[in-house]
Order: structure tokens, then sequence, then C-alpha cells
């Protein structure tokens, strides 16, 4: 069958209002300007736009039409993505605040979050979006490293005050540790990776922390090993009901966001027949 045409994608323009570091390794941005006023209404917590980079040594900056450089130069100059969290968006401001997990000097974004400066604008593609905390399930499991927690702190803001909430987050140490709302039966669980591999220590603490009841909504996010783990706690030690669990990669140990991309379908192939081999 023929490859059916790429639908363009419509990409917005984001300028630099305002930067603040929360801990020594992560800042937020808060962003401005006219297209923002053109996004739709944000219904989700986890909602997330593609930011767009010239790859390194292009000789091309923002504002620049994607849909043109990839029509009209090589595969290795057209622009690449990143995924970032919407943390909050004010509709009446058009304003919109990102947190970036700076990372060393690895990569495009952190480096960039790192830093930019106010008046800097930079592209990008979405929003997309697929989850929110139902105020009417009876329990919730929150659970990120650094790169999830901006969703998990949107979904604790978003909880009803008496909702309750078992929340895991994954930081390097104590310093990283950044507020976040609490309801009145919240049950924050701060984990301090230290020297151990991202992911490992936080999908400990949640597995000591014990079976979720029944009917628990669960966000679980972060690195790819994370996830696998906690996969398999959930729907195969627990048999938790899937269709509460939000729970997928949103990075991999020593790969760019382009080659987790690019082998994610693979990941996740993997690891769903292994569940599969598992439960059989
Ligand atoms: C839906 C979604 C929402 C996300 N929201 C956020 C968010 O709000 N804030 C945020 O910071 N990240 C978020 N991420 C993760 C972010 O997209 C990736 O971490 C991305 O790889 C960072 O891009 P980069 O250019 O900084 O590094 P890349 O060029 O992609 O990677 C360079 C190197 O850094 C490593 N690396 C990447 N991320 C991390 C990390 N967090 N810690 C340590 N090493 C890392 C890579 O494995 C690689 O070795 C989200 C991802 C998804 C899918």
């Amino acid at each position: 069958m023929p490859d059916r045409p790429r639908k363009a994608r419509q990409s917005r323009s984001a300028t630099v209002i305002g930067k603040e570091w929360l801990s020594p390794g992560m800042v937020r941005l808060h962003f401005g300007g006219e297209d923002l006023r053109a996004l739709p209404e944000l219904t989700f917590t986890d909602h997330y736009v593609k930011l767009l980079f010239p790859p390194s040594g292009a000789d091309y900056r923002w504002p620049f039409d994607p849909e043109r450089i990839r029509s009209e130069r090589p595969a290795a100059e057209w622009p690449v993505t990143r995924t970032y969290t919407i943390r909050s968006f004010d509709p009446v401001a058009a304003e919109m605040a990102i947190d970036f997990v700076v990372h060393g000097d690895a990569g495009l974004a952190g480096p960039w979050a790192a830093s930019v400066e106010p008046g800097d604008s930079i592209g990008f593609f979405g929003p997309g979006g697929a989850y929110a905390p139902s105020p009417a399930a009876p329990a919730h499991l929150l659970v990120g490293d650094e790169a999830a927690l901006p969703a998990v702190a949107a979904a604790l803001e978003a909880l009803p005050e008496d909702a309750a909430a078992d929340v895991y987050l994954e930081v390097a140490d104590e310093d990283h540790q950044v507020p976040v709302r609490q309801t009145s039966r919240t049950r924050l669980i701060w984990v301090h990776r230290g020297d151990r591999p991202y992911g490992a220590p936080l999908a400990a603490a949640v597995r000591d922390g014990g079976v979720p009841a029944t009917g628990t909504q669960a966000f679980v996010h972060g690195n790819a090993e994370l996830v696998k783990d906690l996969r398999r706690f959930l729907f195969v030690d627990h048999r938790h009901d899937r269709k509460l669990v939000s729970i997928s990669g949103y990075w991999r140990t020593g790969l760019d966001e382009d080659g987790w991309q690019s082998s994610k379908r693979e990941f996740n192939d993997q690891m769903e027949s292994e569940e599969q081999a598992a439960l059989t």
C-alpha cells in the first residue's frame, strides 16, 4: 500500500519572558507571545509540546518553517523535537510555564533551557496530552522521576482537596526536591537516587509501598527502565486494571530523544510480549 501523505503540522512560536531555578537541576521557563492565544483549551494535566531545535551545526535558527526545511533539505538538516510537559498555562495572559531538567552538557533542550535568556524565542508543535486525574477515583498513585515531575505536580494541583494520593518522586538528592501541592490525604515520598541507576530506587520504593487498592488510578512516567519494572508490578504481579493506568517511558538512559523515539516501539513490543508470557 502506498504511504499516506504526512499531514503538515502547525508550528507556533513562544518567547521566553521569565526564568527561575527551582533546584540546582531544574529550571522553569515562562513563555508568552501571541501564538499562545491560539492554543486550544487544555483539559489534561500531562499536556505536552514538542519544542523545535535545529540539529547541531545547522545554518538556520528559529523562526523557520519546519515543513519547508523538510521538503527542501536532506534529513540530517531537518529540525529535531524535544518533548516537554506544559507545567501550567494561563489562557487569559496567554502564558505557559515549562520545567526543564538540566542534566549536564549533553543534548539540546537541557543546555538550551539552562542558558536561554528572556527575549529568546523557540518554535513548537502541539499540544498533545491524554491524562487527567479523575475526581471519581477512590485513590491515586502518582510516580515520576525528574522528567515526569512537572506532570505529577500538575496532576496534584488538579486533585480535589480530599483526594487520596500516594506520590513517589525520584530526584538526585534532597537539594533537588521542589515544592508540590499536597491534598489533605497525600502521602508524598521523595526518593533520593544518589549514585544508583535512574529509576531503580523509585521502582523499589513503589514496590515497597504496597499493592495499590482496587480502583486506584495511576500515572507512572519517566525513565524507560522504571516504566518496564512498574508495568510488571502493576499488570503482571497485581493484575491492576490497565484502563486505570497511564504509563510510558519519557526517556531512556544513553539515548537522545530521537534514538528513544525511534526504538520505543520495539522496546514496548518486547516489554509487552514478556508481560504476556509471564501472565500465561
Ligand atoms: C510526554 C513527555 C513529557 C516530558 N516532559 C518533560 C518535562 O516537563 N521536563 C523534562 O525535563 N523532561 C520532560 N520529558 C523528557 C524529555 O523529553 C527528555 O528527557 C529529552 O530527552 C530531553 O532532551 P535533551 O535535548 O535535553 O537531551 P537528549 O538530546 O534527548 O539526550 C542527551 C543525553 O541526555 C540523556 N537524558 C535525557 N533526559 C535526561 C534526564 N531527564 N536526566 C538525565 N539524562 C537525560 C539522554 O539519555 C542522552 O544520553 C518529557 C518526555 C515526554 C515523552
